[in-house]
């Protein structure tokens, strides 16, 4: 009787261990077709939804680009997977993405957490005020000012780190509109981003302090460990890097205007 049921159990056991397997294997097919690549679609011109400007579905930008370069490379699809800049470490740590791109600066907090590939872009911190604005000319300036950051940023980190206070905005444009309503006098965030900010809003400019906030730069995150994805995508952006392609994606969204807006759509 006992040998029958063991018997049973191993029959049982084995049918579900195949299954299991099976279903490994098939998902495991699709998956190595389609990077999922996680991003935050509010950093423009790095990445942002435009239909005018589409390069996958409806994203658009420099990283956009550059990740699906990398993919044809690879002979990989990719599927776009937009959530907030907070929760793309996450999503890599639980693996629902295989990579991620976002203007993301390499930091030592970040690296305890994921892999990053070669540096693509160089950034830095500057400070969007006021066009009227003559008390912020470096960014000891900001010491007793209204600090708006976004947060998870660099910029805050940087703020954080200069030792002021500050408030930490959930969106770019957020903390943007807190800037023109005058209920701050200060914006911290990344040079390419303020640079698009300022074209695209009348009545800001951009203050500079090179001494106050160190150059970063910018890397494709993968999971920790997952050195397969992270050789492909750094051999294609030292080739990428090489040729110029890179530096042909950076300067065409440099020069063009209005990025971000879809209401010029006729
Ligand atoms: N470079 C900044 C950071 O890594 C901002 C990136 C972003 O908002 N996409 O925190």
């Amino acid at each position: 009787m006992m040998k029958f049921f063991k018997k049973a159990a191993v029959v049982t056991l084995s049918v579900a261990m195949v299954t299991t397997l099976f279903a490994g294997c098939s998902s495991k097919k699709k998956d190595d077709k389609t990077w999922v690549i996680g991003t935050n679609a509010e950093f423009a011109p790095f990445e942002y939804v435009s239909k005018k400007d589409a390069v996958i579905n409806d994203y658009a930008g420099i990283d956009i680009e550059i990740i699906k370069k990398i993919a044809e490379d690879n002979g990989k699809k990719i599927k776009i997977n937009n959530m907030e800049f907070d929760s793309l470490i996450v999503a890599l740590k639980n693996k629902q993405v295989d990579g991620v791109i976002a203007g993301m600066t390499v930091t030592d907090e970040r690296k305890e957490e994921v892999d990053f590939s070669e540096p693509y872009y160089v950034a830095k911190q500057v400070m969007i005020v006021k066009e009227d604005n003559t008390d912020i000319k470096t960014a000891k300036d900001m010491e007793k000012k209204t600090i708006a950051v976004i947060q998870g940023f660099t910029g805050e980190v940087a703020v954080k780190e200069l030792g002021y206070k500050y408030e930490a905005f959930k969106k770019g444009t957020e903390a943007i509109q807190e800037l023109k309503n005058g209920k701050c006098d200060v914006v911290v965030i990344d040079s390419a981003t303020a640079n698009q900010y300022v074209k695209d809003n009348k009545g800001l400019k951009i203050v500079e302090d090179d001494e106050a906030f160190a150059s970063e730069e910018y890397a494709i995150a993968v999971q920790k460990g997952d050195k397969k994805t992270l050789e492909k995508i750094n051999a294609s952006i030292k080739k990428f890097k090489e040729d110029g392609t890179i530096d042909t994606i950076s300067a065409k969204y440099a020069s063009s205007s209005d990025s971000d807006s879809d209401t010029e759509e006729k």
